[in-house]
């Protein structure tokens, strides 16, 4: 694969490492615009359909109408999620949106390691159903985006928009690392966007049911994911 001027194998810096945004979508238009035009359709969008996935989804399509977007779908979601996605698909027709399930379905892993492996082993659970199924999805991709927030975590703080991910092998393009919690929430308000009807009810950031739990307004937003084990990330944004 070639003709890309920012791969994995020639990645030295962010292009936009030193560039400081200055307009109303804190640099993510025009991160997009670079991203769609260097890669053409052949990005992927991995998302989850998070508030931040929504904002995400709306300027994709502001820039690239028919844009692949990928949904890992572990069997394991809320049906207000399941539901949203419907709902999205129905704002924007012209996107592509893709279900990638697991090769493994529930029964089947059961079956191979006990029920309930995300109570025993939560990151080999999360290794078959979500980051297996990111490894195909970007199979031949040379880019993939994701809606990282600096604000996020200590781990994400560090996040560029242009990243070299050692973990899939590719470069991993952050749009949204500027924007606040409270940025999200406004574009999402102003712009009349539909959102997972769990984020009303304390779910700031929503994942699979075992492993999402309600936060009470003073939590920190990621405080009901793996809530009660030493995890707090799926792998994805790992580098190991
Ligand atoms: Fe399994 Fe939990 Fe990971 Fe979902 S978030 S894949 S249920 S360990």
């Amino acid at each position: 694969m070639g003709g890309y001027s920012v791969t994995y194998s020639n990645f030295v810096k962010d292009p936009y490492k030193d560039w400081v945004p200055d307009d109303e979508t804190k640099g993510a238009s025009k991160i997009l615009q670079w991203a769609y035009k260097e890669y053409g359709t052949n990005i992927v969008y991995a998302c989850s359909f998070g508030a931040e996935g929504i904002v995400l989804i709306d300027l994709i399509s502001k820039t690239q109408k028919n844009a692949d977007i990928v949904f890992l779908d572990t069997d394991l979601h809320f049906q207000e999620t399941y539901d949203l996605i419907r709902d999205m698909e129905v704002k924007y027709p012209a996107l592509n949106i893709h279900i990638k399930k697991p090769d493994l379905s529930l029964d089947e892993q059961a079956a191979e390691y006990g029920s309930a492996l995300w109570k025993r082993q939560p990151d080999q659970c999360c290794y078959i159903r979500k980051i297996k199924p990111l490894e195909d999805a970007l199979s031949g991709a040379p880019a993939w985006i994701s809606g990282l927030r600096r604000e996020q975590s200590v781990s994400r703080s560090k996040t560029d928009f242009v990243n070299k991910d050692e973990r899939f092998k590719s470069i991993k393009v952050c749009p949204l690392i500027h924007w606040t919690w409270d940025e999200i929430w406004d574009y999402i308000k102003d712009n009349d966007l539909p959102y997972n009807e769990l984020h009303d009810n304390g779910y700031p950031s929503i994942g699979c049911i075992p492993c999402t739990s309600q936060v009470s307004d003073s939590d920190h937003s990621r405080a009901g994911r793996w809530a009660g084990i030493q995890k707090t990330e799926c792998g994805l944004h790992t580098s190991d």
